[in-house]
């Protein structure tokens, strides 16, 4: 019965929104005129844009060769890796993503970044000049047409109708979690089996994990073991969208699903609209007005209309409560990143494709890579079949993965960069101290490799062997990781007496680590095994006035034990200290070997 509010509702607003779109057609038939002839011109077809999402990911997979940006326009053209055409993107907020490609080039990734003039909008007659507000006018609703879903019918929602070839086969690992999946095949295929028994059925599963993990996946896998298609679309398309659209667009969707059902509704990136209902400023309740209509069309579908939501985020503690009732995502799926089998299952299915040499050994890299998602091996594979290119080999071989894991983790080998002999020392000083001070703490893995030639952003790096895969850090292994962390830093005051900014990664990740370990993993004696991470400032005053204080004095205790728990390892041994940075200035690497060798006495 509690169906028929959310239906009417649905109904009232898709009237007044049908009002809406009207409107806009008529002012747009109005002032089209002339502009239409013109942007009909400019406007080139869009089989080659590229989902501002899927830039984002491409981006941060390190695929991304080329961008070229034109002054004040939000459309980028964007060459990958590995793709010949140049693609076109529409970027919402063009400040926000210039830093974003800021910081990929500053964590090394080479990313040729070119910016033209204005157009050649500003050199052409005056007469044209005056059809540039028109333009624009008609730039931005042809924005709210395809946002409406209105304009290229079937375009919209590029995976619609498309049923996926990926099944179940596809996905490496994940076996327990595929054991679960199989159910809703089954009742993708044969929903009345299941409901003549009267079984209610998920309506809507969460699949929780981190970016790269294999959640689109595992989703795209569900519908084509099935065979039903895969509608999608992703949260933060409705970030910055102009109100009510993000509403009408989930409206749409829905609409879609009922026709097309059987079938799987996937959203991606849920937490971008789903997130807490807090506060009513602007933008969220915008958010609200999306998540409200969620909600409104997932308790508006009997379970007869075999529609299958799957959703996936990496923040699950954002969601929205109402989310997780039940009849709605009342069905939570953590998708873990790879264990030692998974990651060689990932490396076996994405080195199918590629040349590799026989003496390539996967466990060996499965083994180097633990931590790693399924995406980043897959770019790892993938990286290593460029370098092989480069390199002019016959076939993948060892080194190149090699170089290609590092490629991923610490950035870009960069022999070119010339510094001067004052870096350099410092560098090697500071390497030499996390490399120094790790040998002597015992939860620390051995050293695999000490360098000084600048990789990425960093100057030099200090690579450890791969931890075998744990479930559980001791509060002593997380103290040791401080000490080692901090000892590049100490190293530099101890030798140098000055610091220098070299450090501030190193920073960033102790700090983060000493902030979890006191408010997320209640490992502070003084203030005891209490979660206090994500909570409003509310939520944590129960413990009192003070409680923000008291936290960063625990945090501030813990990094200041461990820098000068570094300092004093080192002075302790100086001696080994001195060795292995002059080693490195000398020879600029060394390997796990020739690093054990400064210790055998
Ligand atoms: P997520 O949606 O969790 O961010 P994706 O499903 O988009 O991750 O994964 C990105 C890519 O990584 C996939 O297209 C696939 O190539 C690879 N990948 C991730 N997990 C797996 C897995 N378990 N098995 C095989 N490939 C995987
Ligand atoms: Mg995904
Ligand atoms: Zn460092």
């Amino acid at each position: 019965m509690s169906k028929e509010n959310p239906n009417r509702n649905k109904e009232k607003q898709s009237k007044k929104n049908g009002m809406l779109i009207t409107l806009i057609m008529v002012l747009i038939v109005l002032i089209v005129g002339l502009g239409i002839f013109f942007m009909m011109n400019t406007q080139k077809k869009d089989e080659n844009t590229l989902a501002y999402t899927d830039l984002i990911k491409e981006l941060s997979y390190g695929n991304i060769e080329k961008i070229e940006m034109t002054t004040g326009s939000t459309t980028v053209k964007v060459k990958m890796k590995n793709i010949e055409e140049e693609k076109t993107s529409i970027v919402p907020e063009v400040e926000s993503f210039m830093s974003l490609v800021q910081t990929k080039v500053a964590e090394g990734n080479e990313i040729e970044l070119t910016q033209k003039p204005k157009s050649i909008l500003a050199q052409i007659p005056s007469a044209i000049i005056t059809f540039l507000p028109t333009a624009i006018m008609l730039a931005l609703f042809i924005m709210i047409f395809k946002m409406q879903g209105l304009g290229e019918k079937g375009k919209v929602y590029d995976d619609t109708e498309r049923k996926t070839k990926i099944k179940f086969d596809d996905v490496a690992g994940l076996d327990e979690e595929k054991e679960e999946m199989i159910e809703i095949v089954e009742f993708l295929k044969r929903p009345e089996k299941f409901t003549k028994m009267g079984a209610r059925v998920p309506k809507g599963v969460l699949l929780y994990g981190k970016p790269g993990t294999g959640k689109t996946l595992i989703a795209k896998a569900i519908a084509g073991e099935a065979d039903v298609p895969f509608i999608s679309m992703s949260g933060s398309e409705f970030i910055e969208m102009f109100a009510g659209l993000g509403a009408s667009r989930v409206r749409k969707l829905f609409e879609k699903a009922r026709k097309l059902a059987p079938c799987i509704v996937f959203i991606d990136e849920i937490d971008a609209i789903g997130s807490r209902r807090t506060s009513n400023n602007g933008a969220e309740t915008e958010n609200n007005q999306t998540l409200n209509q969620l909600l409104v069309e997932m308790d508006g579908f009997s379970s007869e209309e075999t529609i299958i939501v799957l959703a996936a985020t990496n923040r699950p503690e954002m969601l929205d409560k109402a989310l997780l009732r039940p009849g709605r995502f009342d069905r939570q799926i953590t998708i873990p990143t790879p264990d030692l089998k998974g990651r060689l299952e990932i490396l076996k299915i994405h080195s199918k494709d590629k040349k590799l040499s026989d003496q390539v050994n996967l466990e060996s890299i499965a083994e180097d890579t633990a931590g790693f998602t399924g995406a980043e091996l897959e770019n790892i594979l993938n990286e290593a079949a460029i370098i092989a290119t480069k390199n002019k080999h016959e076939d993948i071989e060892n080194d190149d993965i090699e170089e290609a894991v590092k490629k991923v983790t610490v950035g870009l080998e960069k022999r070119g960069r010339v510094y001067s002999e004052k870096d350099k020392k410092l560098t090697a000083y500071h390497e030499a101290g996390h490399a120094v001070v790790s040998k002597y703490l015992p939860t620390q893995t051995d050293v695999k490799e000490v360098s000084i030639i600048p990789r990425g952003v960093a100057g030099g790096y200090t690579m450890y062997k791969s931890d075998e895969d744990k479930y559980y850090i001791s509060k002593t292994e997380m103290q040791e990781k401080l000490i080692a962390l901090l000892g590049g830093r100490a190293a530099e005051k101890l030798v140098l007496d000055d610091i220098s900014t070299g450090a501030s990664n190193d920073i960033e990740v102790a700090t983060k680590i000493a902030r979890d370990m006191v408010t997320k993993y209640g490992m502070s004696d003084n203030l005891g095994p209490i979660d206090f991470q994500g909570k409003e400032p509310y939520e944590i005053q129960m413990f009192g006035e003070n409680i923000g204080d008291k936290i960063g004095a625990e945090v501030k205790e813990l990094i200041d034990t461990a820098y000068h728990d570094a300092i004093s390892l080192l002075q302790q041994h100086r001696d080994k200290l001195d060795k292995i940075a002059e080693a490195l200035l000398e020879k600029e690497k060394i390997n796990e070997e020739d690093f054990k060798k400064f210790f055998e006495v």
